[in-house]
């Protein structure tokens, strides 16, 4: 199974500032100090392979879509955040005038999620097939929401694609195209779902904007349960754990912190810090990254956890 992050912000999408870039390229221009580079390429292997992450690349940048590929004809993603623009193009270039089939799972409808659906070139493409996948009642009167008038120009009704909404049950396992897909109910404003997949033997959580209360053992259980094994938990880690545990307590979010343990209970391989907070620089949630690995090698026991944050343009194999 093959994973790509289109999008990777939480609650509304990011763009480096022109500070941001002069402070990146005044630290590029200091790192490469005393080095000569003869040609374009030269001095691009340099910045893609010397360069901290913090200097070469920034995380996210879009909203939540995550795309899951399981080697079949038809596409999956999770969710319609502001990424999904991109992953649009993706598709179209890749389908070259084919029809595409593509099965969108929703975690919920709060607005950073949904938000990329109005830009999303396949549904402006007549023969496409979208089937939106989600447990909430209100998922199809949200779509048609923020495609009223005067809120968008182009309304509902009059995108070319076909549009099917599917409703899933929490803990009911399903299997779309060779994807077996258990949703899971969880602590956020509204609710939210997250998702587990499994293909070809490989398992896959999604599971952002998701609120984890550690004291109340039964509902613990039921997210360790949930992570338990998988190859990969993109969770959502939008504050530090001082913050969820303090002022943002009761907002919905989670942490990097509570991530660590709870994959570390569940065995899981690799946790994927999600849905990084706007108000944070890259040079924060490489800090957040640090603080989690760090976490991670002083309580590790006989299983180490693999942890990483995602950015935009990742792409992870399993
Ligand atoms: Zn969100
Ligand atoms: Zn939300």
């Amino acid at each position: 199974m093959r994973v790509r992050f289109w999008g990777t912000r939480g609650s509304i999408p990011v763009a480096l500032t022109p500070a941001d870039i002069r402070d990146k390229l005044a630290q590029a221009l200091v790192a490469a100090s005393g080095r000569r580079f003869e040609s374009f390429g030269e001095a691009y292997a340099f910045a893609q392979q010397s360069l901290p992450f913090s200097v070469s690349h920034t995380f996210g940048g879009h909203t939540a879509c995550v795309e899951l590929e399981n080697g079949r004809e038809e596409y999956f993603v999770c969710d319609m955040g502001s990424g999904a623009r991109p992953f649009g193009e993706h598709v179209l270039a890749r389908q070259a005038g084919r029809p595409a089939i593509i099965n969108v799972f929703m975690s919920h409808v709060h607005w950073d999620h949904i938000m990329g659906f109005p830009f999303f070139g396949p549904a402006y493409s007549p023969g496409t097939t979208i089937r939106i996948h989600g447990c909430h009642d209100v998922l199809e009167q949200a779509f048609r929401l923020q495609q009223s008038p005067p809120c968008f120009p182009v309304a509902f009704d009059e995108l070319l694609a076909r549009i099917e909404f599917v409703k899933l049950e929490p803990g009911e396992s399903r299997e779309v195209c060779g994807m077996k897909v258990v949703p899971k109910l969880q602590r956020h404003s509204g609710d939210s779902y997250g998702y587990r997949f499994e293909a070809g033997g490989r398992s896959v959580v999604y599971s952002t904007d998701s609120e984890h209360k550690l004291e109340v053992p039964s509902e613990t259980e039921g997210f360790v349960d949930f992570f338990r094994g998988a190859d990969l938990v993109v969770f959502d880690a939008m504050y530090s754990l001082a913050e969820a545990i303090s002022v943002k307590a009761d907002w919905g979010h989670s942490s990097n912190i509570i991530g660590v343990e709870l994959c570390q209970r569940a065995r899981a391989k690799h946790l994927m810090l999600f849905h990084h907070e706007p108000a944070n620089g890259d040079a924060t949630i490489e800090g957040v990254l640090r603080d989690a690995r760090r976490l991670e090698e002083l309580t590790r026991g006989a299983h180490a956890l693999r942890i990483s944050a995602a950015h935009d343009g990742l792409e992870i194999e399993l």
